[in-house]
C-alpha cells in the first residue's frame, strides 16, 4: 500500500501558490489570510459510503460531492469560498480510486477557486471529510434566523430530482443521465449565495428536504411560512412522475443543495435580477408567516392534503 505521504504528495499535493495561503500543504498546520474586512466563514461535512452515495458511486462523482455539499453551505451564508481541508477514509490505496477522487475534487475546486490546504489519510470504512473556510462581510451574511413576516421564499433550480434518482438506483432502474447528476454532481449556488448577501433575509441549502430545511429556518427564525406546493418548479424528469409522487419528491428528497431564501417584498426585483446575472433559475414558492409551522397549499388556495413525512431519506442529517 503506498504511505499516507505519497498519497498526499501524488494525489493532492500542488504547487499552484494560492492566494491567501501564507502556509499551505506540507506543515503541521495551514497558515490563511481572508481578505482585509473579511470575516471567516467554516462549514464541514462528512459522507459514508452507503450513507451518503451509493457504492456504486464513481470516484469522480464522489470527489465533486465531496467538496460541492459543503461548497454549498457556503452559498448558503452568502460567503465566498477560499480553502479546504480533506481527511480521507480509505479501505485500501487504490490508485485509480484516488485519481478519480481527486479529479472531481479539484475540477470542482478550480471552479471556484478553492485552495486545498491540508489533509489526512487513514486506513477504514469508505469515507470523507472535508472542511471548507470562507469569507463574507459579516453585516451582510445570509443567516437561517433572518425570516420576518411577509417576507418572500424563494427556491433555485428543481427540487426533488437528487430523490427521485435514488429511488430508481435504488429499485434497480436505469437513470438518465442528466437526472443521475443531479444525485452525483449537485451545483454549488456560490455565484447567486454572494450576490444575494445583503439583498436576501434568510437563506440555507437543502439537504435534508425542502419541507425539512424550510422548517430549519422557521425554528431560528420563530415564525411560520405558507407555501405554495404548485409553484415549485418540476423537473422534466419528475413531469413524468404523478402529481403525488413528484410532490414527495420536491416536498421530502434530501440531497438537492438548492438555495432557499427570503427577500423583503421590495427587493424582489432585485432578486431576479441577481438570479439572471447569475444564470441560476429561482421561483417564488412561498411567504413568511407569523404564526409557526407550515401550511402548505396549492395554487388556488386550498390546502394541500398530501401526507408527508415518512419518506425515507437517504442522507436526513447532513446541514
Ligand atoms: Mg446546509
Amino acid at each position: 500500500m503506498v504511505s499516507e505521504f505519497e498519497i498526499i504528495h501524488r494525489f493532492f499535493q500542488r504547487e499552484l501558490a494560492a492566494p491567501g495561503v501564507l502556509l499551505g500543504i506540507g506543515d503541521d498546520a495551514a497558515i490563511l489570510m481572508p481578505d482585509a474586512g473579511s470575516a471567516l466563514v467554516v462549514a464541514v461535512d462528512t459522507l459514508v459510503a452507503g450513507r451518503h452515495f451509493p457504492d456504486q458511486t464513481d470516484p469522480v462523482s464522489i470527489g465533486h460531492k465531496a467538496l460541492a455539499v459543503n461548497l454549498s453551505d457556503l452559498a448558503a451564508m452568502g460567503a465566498q469560498p477560499r480553502w479546504a481541508t480533506l481527511a480521507l477514509t480509505l479501505p485500501k490505496a487504490d490508485e485509480a480510486w484516488l485519481s478519480g477522487f481527486a479529479e472531481g475534487f479539484f475540477a470542482l475546486a478550480d471552479r471556484f477557486h478553492v485552495a486545498l490546504v491540508g489533509g489526512d489519510t487513514t486506513r477504514g470504512p469508505l469515507s470523507m471529510t472535508v472542511q471548507v473556510q470562507g469569507q463574507v462581510d459579516a453585516a451582510r451574511a445570509l443567516r437561517r434566523d433572518a425570516a420576518k413576516p411577509g417576507q418572500h421564499i424563494f427556491i433555485t433550480g428543481t427540487p426533488g430530482d437528487a430523490a427521485f434518482a435514488l429511488q430508481q438506483l435504488q429499485a434497480g432502474e436505469a437513470v438518465e443521465a442528466a437526472l443521475l447528476a443531479r444525485l452525483n454532481r449537485p451545483e454549488p449556488r456560490i455565484a447567486l449565495g454572494m450576490t444575494l448577501a445583503g439583498v436576501a433575509e434568510a437563506a440555507i441549502d437543502v439537504s435534508d428536504g425542502l419541507l425539512a430545511d424550510i422548517q430549519h429556518m422557521l425554528d431560528a427564525s420563530a415564525c411560520g411560512a405558507q407555501i405554495n406546493v404548485d409553484a415549485i418548479p418540476r423537473s422534466q424528469a419528475l413531469l413524468s412522475l404523478d402529481v403525488e409522487s413528484a410532490l414527495t419528491c420536491q416536498l421530502n428528497g434530501g440531497d438537492d443543495y438548492e438555495l432557499c431564501f427570503t427577500v423583503d417584498a421590495d427587493r424582489v426585483e432585485q432578486v431576479y435580477q441577481a438570479a439572471e446575472d447569475s444564470a441560476v433559475s429561482i421561483a417564488e414558492i412561498g411567504i413568511i408567516e407569523p404564526q409557526p409551522g407550515i401550511r402548505c397549499v396549492h395554487e388556488d388556495g386550498s390546502p394541500c392534503t398530501l401526507k408527508v413525512g415518512g419518506f425515507d431519506h437517504f442522507a436526513n442529517n447532513h446541514d
